[in-house]
């Protein structure tokens, strides 16, 4: 349902939180967060508001490694497979939680894809579709999380946006969209992701939309697209028309 990633200077968590209460009136069940410090992926989630989610960060055992991230992923959730439990909620991490995403649409050949790794010997903790794909850009990762997502939604049928971080490249957002928005908001030294400008615009007006089948490398300030179908592109950032 709703999406905000963040890499930069500032502390990844206050930009994350913010983006999700601005997503809030979209709709959602359940909310979550992720956030790389220093190799090492911390996550928070559960169902309910985003404002319970508030809560659980300020007395989680971790929360200054939370608080002091410079990179993440936030998500609202809207359930299609799966009830909406804590469990169920986003981000979801591969197997050895190497990556972890979270997405916005419905991935429709879930079923074959996850009797497929399953068979390799992968066990699903949630009924997501998503968790699906967690697995299959994860079985799918050699270091590269960008090669790996593009080598991972070769196989995917169905409607996504997603934003994705792996353990070992702090700092890097993987991003990509087909059929579920996703725009990028430029910053001076760094970039929000959101699929819906209004988690963007208190930080930036500059912002690319991606196009269907894009796919970004994003780490900072530094911003790299590509088309899954066409190779090298080009988008043109402009500025965020918004009246409140
Ligand atoms: N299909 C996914 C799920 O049920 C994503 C739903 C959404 O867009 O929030 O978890």
């Amino acid at each position: 349902c709703g999406i905000v990633g963040y890499t930069g200077k500032r502390s990844a968590m206050p930009v994350l939180l913010s983006g999700l209460k601005k997503l809030e009136y979209r709709g959602y069940d359940s909310a979550g967060v992720a956030v790389n410090e220093n190799n090492k992926i911390l996550v928070s989630k559960r169902d309910g508001k985003v404002q319970g989610l508030i809560e659980q960060i300020k007395t989680d055992e971790n929360v200054d490694e939370l608080e002091a991230a410079h990179s993440g992923i936030a998500h609202t959730r809207w359930a299609t497979h799966g009830p909406p439990t804590s469990i169920n909620a986003h981000p979801h991490p591969g197997p050895e939680s190497k990556v972890i995403l979270v997405h916005n649409g419905i991935i429709e050949n879930h079923n074959s894809l996850r009797q497929k790794l399953e068979s390799q010997g992968n066990v699903f903790v949630s009924e997501t579709d998503s968790e699906v794909l967690a697995h299959l850009v994860e079985s799918c990762y050699r270091g590269n999380l960008l090669e790996a997502v593009t080598e991972a939604l070769q196989q995917v049928e169905g409607t996504y946006g997603i934003t994705c971080m792996a353990k070992d490249e702090p700092g890097k957002l993987v991003v990509a969209r087909r059929g579920s928005p996703i725009v990028l908001g430029l910053g001076e030294d760094e970039t929000i992701v959101a699929s819906d400008a209004s988690a963007i615009i208190r930080w930036t007006r500059q912002a690319i939309y991606l196009d269907d089948n894009d796919i970004a490398e994003i780490n900072g300030a530094q911003v790299d697209i590509r088309s899954l179908t066409s190779g090298s592109v080009t988008r043109t950032p402009s500025e965020i028309d918004w009246s409140p």
